[in-house]
């Protein structure tokens, strides 16, 4: 009896493993990573998930994100076809925060690549991690790499998306890679439960506008390749959505009745599958 059932939790365990496996690999059967050269040296990997960004060069690659682990041959082959490099195995990973569509091959790159991120990056990875792929570099402000002609500077920036984003800024190229501290075209998610705030997602924001000049290149978190213009209408976005619901929550209108009202045909456009309008309206009722 004793065998019997030991043999019949192992054919249950085996089924779980099975078929979350093969769940996983489902989901990413048919992504295609669609590869775009940005600026000399300079791609964007568009697939399932955050934004890649890569520097290649004789003095080794650098990555920023890497979406799922499922992707992460994908990923690798598609950069050795844009490139035409012969070898573009990743020196350096950065990981603009941790959550795991910007992170989940990390367990695989890391075998060639040193991983860096914000402190907090390494701390929230931790928590049911038993080490492999954590950033082995972490800084609190900031740090500075210096490869392939580039200056890269890796700042942080306070609570906004998370409690430990980073925004990634290639100088000679004048390419800025922004995490999701911008979602192109669409409402963005600001995760509360990890120490992102709306109120510090915008004063990045504001602090971002500054700091980029107009004619640089903008690899957003989600979304499209684009541009300063087209990050200062999110920032506008975000403002005058905030201000809707300031004045209607200041009224007296309940969470409820403004979901049901929404805000207004003009923002309409920025609905996607992950935040809805009604979901941006939550965010931004509970949180201001
Ligand atoms: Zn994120």
């Amino acid at each position: 009896m004793w065998v019997v059932m030991k043999i019949t939790c192992l054919y249950v365990l085996l089924f779980i493993l099975f078929s979350s496996t093969t769940f996983a690999d489902d989901r990413f059967k048919d992504v295609k990573i669609e590869a775009k050269q940005v600026n000399d040296n300079v791609y964007v990997l568009y697939g399932a998930g955050g934004n890649i960004g890569v520097l290649v060069g004789d003095d080794g690659t650098l990555m920023i994100d890497d979406q799922f682990e499922p992707l992460a041959p994908k990923i690798e082959s598609a950069l050795l076809e844009v490139t035409k490099a012969k070898n573009t195995k990743i020196t350096y990973l950065v990981n603009t925060h941790y959550h795991g569509d910007h992170t989940g091959s990390n367990n695989y790159f890391a075998k060639s690549a040193s991983v860096l991120a914000h402190e907090n990056v390494r701390k929230r990875m931790s928590v049911n991690n038993k080490g492999i792929g954590l950033p082995v570099v972490t800084y609190e402000q900031g740090i500075k790499l210096h490869l392939n002609g580039e200056r890269i500077h890796v700042k942080h920036l306070a609570a906004g998306h998370t409690d430990g984003d980073s925004v990634i800024f290639f100088e000679k190229a004048n390419v800025w890679h922004l995490g999701d501290l911008f979602f192109e075209s669409r409402f963005p998610y600001i995760d509360v439960k990890s120490g992102g705030s709306v109120a510090g997602y915008i004063n990045n924001l504001d602090s971002l506008v500054s700091q980029i000049n107009d004619d640089a290149q903008i690899i957003p978190g989600h979304g499209k390749l684009t541009d300063k213009k087209a990050f200062k209408r999110f920032v506008d976005m975000i403002k005058a959505t905030k201000g809707i619901v300031k004045r209607q929550k200041q009224a007296g209108v309940s969470k409820q009745q403004l979901i049901d009202a929404g805000l207004g045909e003009k923002w309409k456009v920025w609905d996607w599958s992950f935040i809805t309008e009604k979901r941006w309206i939550e965010t931004l009722y509970d949180n201001i």
